[in-house]
């Protein structure tokens, strides 16, 4: 991938990366809260069912009320104030819900003075007669008897209220009396606690009294229950806060009381459970709600969880971040190395390409310069043999007389024609070599015998300079595979050489063999080489004097000859010398039959 993309593709991937790391940190916040707010309803639900209950069993308590009441007013034929008061203050102590009892009998308005009159020779004193003013159809009926408890002494005045007269009450007393066993009335407010009535339709206590349309079964009185709201629906205590109640009596609404401080427009949302208790003949609905507000929510779990979201996020992301600089980096440096690398194998390639030209011309040069001189020596050498051969028929007199002079004449161009002989010999030899076309003709070598060859040609040049000249064996085997003419001669050209420069003392030939190679070591005592000039005596026409002052006679070619004659036959010449000391020159040989047989098995692998 390029590097452009590369980068366009990792960002692309951090920002991803980022982008679902705050989303899913967001989730986990949100799922959190739902959680959470899941949690409250729950408790919710679970204390709106205990209220529940609770209520439920305050209804059958107030059922339970109503019936031993009604058993207490059959079992006696007199009811007296102090004895309801008895009889009611135990049920009030014992349920706190409930604030005050109150009894009213009812009675029709033309017979109100002989109730009054009957009741008070039956000897009840302390109770009046009471209109309960124009709400109830006055013209009808009136509340002649009321036993309230906790008793008054301003009589149906229940701390200066007339629990009939007050205007949350009134509309439930005429319901009372119109077409229900139940009603309740609106809230209200006593001694600063909410509260409201829960009436209830005796049935009948006295007398049936079909002159008013009322059969036995149906009221004759109304029993008021004062209830405490907070007490009922034990606000103050239960783990309900902040709701909302909404009470149906028979479908319609009797009070909604709202106990909640969170404000329906600000709410997130809104909690409700209901509830219906039916009666003998009427029902009662409750309804609470509960706005959900920020109080509501456990924010700190979510809000970690976010937190830790956003913290693990920018973590990711900057390792990530620093991870693609760091690879970006490593990838520019390879690039550069790579570049660096490609630049140079360029050159090289190059160089080398050039070198391998160089070369070529140089070997085409070289062989092109061996040509000819092939070619040259050849073409010479033929007129210098006639001179050669005429000289010696000259000079030996076979075409006719010489006088002295004359054959000193002709002995001086036969030596010079020899000498030139042998330089173009030497050359042509060079040139073969170089050029390829010398080949190498194995046979088996008897040592001693070409040792001996040797020693008969140099032995009369020796004496001739005052040198001893011996040749030996040290040791090893005697014949070697080689090629004759070149051993030969590349031991005549060393031993031509050591007599040549030689004046004094001696020539030694050393044979000997190892396991490997076979070395001659030709040692003499002559006049030595200095050592720099020892590195160039193997070089083409080198001579260790200058030509200008040349004592010794010779071309320069004898050792290059010999040193690449050496090499074809599988070794080399190693020279030490010392100015003034003498020289060795060893000739190393290998057995060129054992040589060729190893090429072929190598081939043959
Ligand atoms: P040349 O035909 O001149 O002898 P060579 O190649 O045979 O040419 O020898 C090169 C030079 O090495 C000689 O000119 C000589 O200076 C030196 N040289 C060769 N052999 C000996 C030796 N045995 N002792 C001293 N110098 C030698």
């Amino acid at each position: 991938m390029p590097q452009t993309k590369t980068l366009e593709y990792r960002s692309k991937y951090l920002i991803i990366l980022t982008v679902v790391g705050i989303g899913v940190s967001l989730l986990a916040f949100f799922f959190g809260i739902s959680i959470s707010i899941s949690n409250s309803e729950k408790d919710f639900q679970r204390s709106a069912d205990q209220a529940f209950s609770r209520i439920e069993n305050r209804f059958e308590l107030l059922s339970q009320i109503d019936e031993d009441l009604a058993q207490f007013f059959h079992a006696s034929d007199e009811v007296t104030s102090s004895g309801f008061g008895q009889f009611t203050r135990q049920i009030l102590e014992r349920n706190d819900f409930l604030q005050q009892l109150m009894l009213a009998e009812v009675v029709p308005k033309d017979e109100l003075k002989s109730f009054e009159f009957s009741k008070q020779e039956q000897g009840y004193t302390g109770y009046k007669v009471k209109s309960f003013g124009t709400a109830v159809n006055t013209s009808e009926y009136l509340y002649p008897v009321e036993y309230y408890e906790p008793v008054s002494i301003l009589s149906s005045l229940w701390f200066g209220k007339d629990l009939r007269t007050l205007s949350e009450t009134q509309e439930a007393f005429v319901q009372i009396h119109r077409d229900s066993f139940f009603a309740l009335s609106e809230p209200f407010n006593v001694n600063g606690k909410l509260s409201f009535l829960i009436l209830h339709a005796l049935s009948p206590v006295v007398e049936e009294r079909p002159d008013l349309g009322l059969s036995e079964a149906d009221t004759y009185g109304v029993l008021a229950y004062v209830v405490n709201i907070d007490e009922l629906l034990e606000l103050n205590s239960s783990s309900l806060k902040n709701v909302n109640y909404m009470v149906e009596m028979d479908g319609r609404e009797v009070f909604e009381f709202e106990s909640s401080a969170v404000n329906a427009f600000f709410a997130l949302g809104r909690f409700s459970v209901e509830k219906t208790f039916v009666f003998s003949n009427a029902s009662m609905h409750f309804q609470v709600s509960h706005y959900i507000s920020l109080g509501d929510i456990d924010f700190l779990l979510p809000l970690l969880i976010f937190l830790s979201g956003l913290l693990l996020t920018g973590f990711i992301y900057a390792s990530t971040r620093s991870e693609f600089i760091r690879s970006e980096l490593l990838q520019k440096q390879k690039e550069e190395v790579s570049r660096q690398v490609k630049n140079q194998t360029r050159q090289l390639r190059h160089q080398a390409a050039s070198l391998a030209l160089t070369r070529d011309q140089a070997l085409k040069a070289n062989q092109t310069k061996s040509t000819f001189l092939a070619n040259m020596s050849h073409e010479l050498r033929t007129p210098l043999n006639s001179i050669i051969g005429f000289s010696e028929i000259l000079g030996k007199g076979m075409s006719g007389p010489v006088v002295e002079e004359q054959k000193k004449q002709l002995e001086i161009i036969l030596v010079n024609a020899r000498g030139l002989l042998a330089l173009i010999n030497n050359v042509l030899d060079l040139s073969k070599v170089e050029s390829g076309k010398v080949e190498v003709d194995i046979a088996l070598v008897d040592v001693a015998a070409l040792l001996k060859e040797l020693e008969e040609t140099f032995m009369p040049l020796a004496k001739e300079k005052n040198l001893t000249f011996k040749s030996e064996i040290k040791d090893g085997s005697e014949s070697i595979y080689t090629d004759h003419e070149k051993l030969r001669q590349i031991l005549v050209n060393l031993i031509a050489n050591a007599i040549k420069f030689t004046n004094s003392g001696g020539i030694t030939i050393e044979f000997f063999s190892h396991l490997e190679y076979f070395c001659f070591r030709i040692v003499d005592t002559g006049i030595g080489i200095s050592r720099e000039k020892l590195r160039n005596i193997f070089d083409d026409f080198y001579q260790v004097e200058g030509s200008a002052s040349r004592t010794y006679e010779g071309t320069g070619l004898g050792l290059a000859i010999s040193q690449r004659f050496a090499e074809l036959l599988g070794g080399f010449i190693n020279v030490e010398s010392q100015e003034g000391d003498g020289s060795v020159f060893s000739v190393y040989i290998s057995d060129l039959n054992q040589m060729e047989a190893h090429k072929k098995s190598l081939n043959k692998s």
